[in-house]
């Protein structure tokens, strides 16, 4: 044991054993070839710890995704907006296109094309506009119940004379 293993994966030094004591790699030629391993790690490590290798492209992505996010948070906010006009007034006219942008929304962060800061905003504005739509199918329904059966009942009071 007068020589240690270097790991092939890593570089590091391992007195005994079958596997590096680092990563875990299994220690198999090296012993073969007992070259002066002062020499590789230099080479290595600067792979494996750089950190802006490490560091950066993790940035970028989150960069771009929070570009997406605030491009694709307005499309969230306008559903939100359609939900609340439709409450008021313009009914499911507002709130079905609002459902597929809030829709849009969710199936992005479920892709994981957008990060889900806006998850619930989303979901807000995709129940509201269902919620919505249904309040006023119903209440469609129930105007026309309501005057379908006053007319029928004109028809029967006229029939009726
Ligand atoms: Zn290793």
């Amino acid at each position: 044991m007068a020589f240690a293993t270097q790991c092939s994966r890593c570089g590091a030094q391992n007195q005994s054993g079958a596997f590096c004591a680092v990563c875990g790699a299994p220690l198999a030629a090296a012993p073969q070839q007992p070259q002066p391993p002062q020499q590789w790690p230099p080479q290595q490590p600067p792979q494996q710890q750089y950190p802006g290798v490490g560091q950066q492209p993790p940035q970028q992505p989150y960069y771009n995704a929070d570009a997406a996010a605030a491009a694709q948070s307005s499309k969230a906010i306008i559903a939100l907006v359609l939900g609340v006009l439709g409450f008021i007034m313009c009914g499911p006219f507002t709130t079905v296109p609002g459902i597929f942008l809030a829709k849009a929304d969710l199936d992005a962060m479920k892709r994981g094309q957008l990060p889900p800061t806006n998850l619930q905003l989303a979901q807000i504005a995709y129940w509201m506009n269902i919620a919505i739509s249904v309040l006023w199918l119903l209440a469609i329904c129930a105007f026309f119940a309501f005057f379908g059966g006053l007319a029928t009942l004109g028809g029967l009071g006229s029939l009726a004379r």
